[in-house]
């Protein structure tokens, strides 16, 4: 479990979302920035795809469009490693302020 909320890239209804009027209506599902998942095979891949940061819930039209152009590069597994470092200090400094405030 991970506390932090995802970035949420809402459906615009007013805009003229043509998915929005189709059966059961538009929605919004779970964009992983980091994709195709087929190229992330190691655990380091895995955690790094799967961070908070890494993923946004977003209007099913909106991804739909995403995934139709290029993917984006795979990152080095040293920047991979690094962002889930930083993931970790900063939910280990928000587990100190909480364990804290409870005294
Ligand atoms: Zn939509």
């Amino acid at each position: 479990m991970n506390g932090e909320a995802l970035e949420r890239i809402p459906c615009d209804y007013a805009a003229g979302c043509p998915v929005a009027k189709t059966k059961g209506g538009c929605g919004e599902d779970t964009h992983h920035r980091f994709w195709p998942a087929s190229i992330y095979k190691t655990l380091i891949d895995v955690i790094f795809r799967e961070l908070s940061s890494n993923k946004v819930e977003i209007c099913r039209r909106l991804h739909e469009e995403i995934h139709d152009g290029d993917p984006p590069e795979k990152p080095s597994r040293k920047f991979m490693v690094r962002a889930i470092n930083r993931t970790n200090q900063k939910r280990r400094k928000m587990m100190r302020a909480t364990a804290e405030q409870r005294r």
